[in-house]
């Protein structure tokens, strides 16, 4: 794929529930490299397309492609975990973790899907299982460093103020080695202070190389972080573009205060 070829990319997405198009056919680009912002008053139809491009729902109509070393690959009619192996992670708008499990254990969980070894090597806990142990563990741990997490590594997930709980989701996500990563209003009920560590963790994730799409309400952070932004209400894309001209747009202007 050429540089400027988009890494995403949503043509016609209709998402219809019974007489409700939750997405009214929805097109969308997303660029490789960049943190691309989906904005819209509640009830638009954000989640549903998170849910759309993660395979938990088959979308009415329209098609989501992901670009590849391979050549582009079709993602709907894919379930969740082919998606996920396709190399799209995400996070969910409520938290979702094993809380009476540590944080390291979290992103183990995460990692299960790099074991190459056979039932037999688990049963038997065989040489050759303990050293994919090790490196999982290894490897958890460094990414647990990278979400800022490092200190908490033994901690259970529900013994964690929200923010490190927010921030333990978006680990596990790493744990699939993503080439996309969806993030579902992860500043939601946090302060501040959590907002600022998150808002640097999510630059270091696109500065990794990792491609996100972000939606969020609140309108600093999707300023401060987004290269592109793409607006929806009632299921219409109605704008689209830098975060700074969309942010000016009448149209976008009109739907926040309608809402
Ligand atoms: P947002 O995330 O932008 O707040 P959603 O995508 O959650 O909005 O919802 C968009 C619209 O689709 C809403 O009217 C919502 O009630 C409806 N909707 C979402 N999921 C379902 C579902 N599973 N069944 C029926 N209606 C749904
Ligand atoms: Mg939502």
């Amino acid at each position: 794929a050429a540089p400027a070829d988009p890494l995403l990319r949503v043509d016609a997405a209709l998402m219809q529930f019974g007489g409700l198009k939750a997405l009214a056919g929805v097109d969308l680009a997303v660029r490789p490299g960049t943190i691309h912002g989906l904005i819209g008053p509640n009830g638009s139809g954000k989640s549903t397309m998170m849910n759309v491009l993660t395979g938990i729902y088959v979308p009415t109509g329209g098609a989501v492609t992901l670009a590849g070393s391979t050549g582009p690959r079709r993602l709907d009619g894919l379930t969740p975990s082919r998606i996920a192996k396709a190399g799209v992670a995400r996070t969910f708008q409520n938290v979702q973790l094993f809380r009476e499990m540590t944080a390291l254990e979290n992103v183990l969980v995460g990692l299960h899907h790099t074991f190459a070894g056979n039932l037999a090597d688990t049963i038997f806990g065989t040489p050759r299982r303990r050293r994919e142990e090790r490196a999982a563990r290894r490897r958890a741990a460094a990414i647990l460093d990278f979400v800022g997490l490092g200190a908490v590594a033994q901690v259970e997930a529900r013994n964690l103020p929200y923010g490190r709980q927010r921030l333990l989701e978006i680990g596990r996500a790493l744990a699939l080695d993503p080439v996309l990563l969806l993030l579902d209003e992860p500043a939601a009920g946090l302060t501040s202070p959590d907002i600022a560590d998150l808002s640097a963790i999510i630059r270091k994730i696109r500065d990794a190389g990792i491609t996100v799409i972000l939606i969020e309400h609140h309108m600093d952070v999707v300023m401060g972080l987004c290269d592109r932004v793409s607006v929806l209400d009632f299921g219409h894309k109605i704008a689209e573009g830098p975060a700074r001209e969309v942010q000016r747009d009448p149209k976008v202007v009109e739907a926040y205060l309608g809402s």
